[in-house]
């Protein structure tokens, strides 16, 4: 079977107005990406990765060119609709995790699928609903963290829970900008080793923000932007496996001791 992409943009514009001034944050950014990839962007700060990111995730709407999402046309949808299609097929991590302080892992995770009432979601009762959280915090090894509170777990944890909030609506693609900028290099492997999972074992479409070419290198693909441009989108001959880097690093840290 072919591939099939999943995500079509063309030619994408994104200009910001502030007061007077124009920011061209994107100036004509065309990209496919196939069902079942793994890829990685990067590029300078201020480069358009972040805007890049939020319109992929129908978090915000160009100003102009087209955006087709598993072949539906999104730029052509009202609020309502972006919304819908957001919440079935797409998962958001953020670089600063955004959990809810005084709620536990596991009702971080529950609570989108509270608010989901349509589709997938549609009648599942509470009982199920918990099921389907604690399974998602199972898939990132945090089974034994589910009544942990944000303050009650390291960054690299914070950010495994917002993996599984994100994996628990079964997103098709999941979409993570700078996923590991905020932690050192060994919760951050963690993370490329979760990301590579769902790609491998559960085909979810991956795609991330990095600033570090040893976190990209795990990807099979790497697309660089500057100043709002694709400059290059290259293959990875021979992407790195994070569960061995984890090993190493982890090694490295014992001799350290
Ligand atoms: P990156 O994620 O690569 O650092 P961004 O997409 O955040 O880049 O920003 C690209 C450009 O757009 C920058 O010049 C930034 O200052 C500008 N920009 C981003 N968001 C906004 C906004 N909401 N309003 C005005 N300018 C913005
Ligand atoms: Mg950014």
């Amino acid at each position: 079977m072919p591939d099939r992409s999943l995500i079509e943009i063309r030619d994408i514009t994104k200009t910001y107005r502030m007061g007077a001034v124009q920011v061209h944050a994107l100036r004509g950014v065309s990209l496919q990406v196939d069902e079942g990839e793994l890829l990685s962007i990067m590029g300078p700060s201020g480069s358009g990765k972040s805007t890049m990111m939020n319109i992929l995730g129908c978090l915000d709407q160009p100003t102009s060119g087209e955006y087709y999402l598993d072949s539906v046309d999104v730029s052509a949808l009202d609020d309502d609709a972006l919304a819908e299609i957001r919440n079935c097929k797409i998962g958001f991590v953020f670089q600063t995790f955004n959990l809810l302080p005084r709620t536990t892992a596991l009702q971080n995770v529950e609570l989108p699928l509270i608010y989901q009432q349509t589709g997938f979601m549609q009648g599942v009762s509470g009982r199920e609903r918990r099921q389907r959280a604690t399974q998602s915090l199972e898939m990132v090894g945090l089974g034994d963290r589910v009544h942990h509170r944000p303050n009650e777990l390291s960054g690299g944890e914070q950010q495994r829970v917002a993996i599984a909030r994100a994996l628990a609506m079964q997103p098709a693609i999941m979409l993570a900008d700078e996923p590991t900028g905020n932690l050192d290099s060994r919760s951050g492997a963690e993370i490329v080793a979760i990301f590579q999972r769902l790609n491998r074992e559960m085909g979810i479409t991956v795609v991330f923000v990095t600033h570090d070419p040893n976190i990209a290198l795990h990807t099979r693909r790497i697309v660089r932007l500057r100043d709002g441009r694709i400059v290059a989108d290259e293959q990875v001959e021979h992407p790195r496996d994070a569960e061995t880097t984890l090993a190493t690093v982890l090694a490295e840290s014992t001799e350290d001791e």
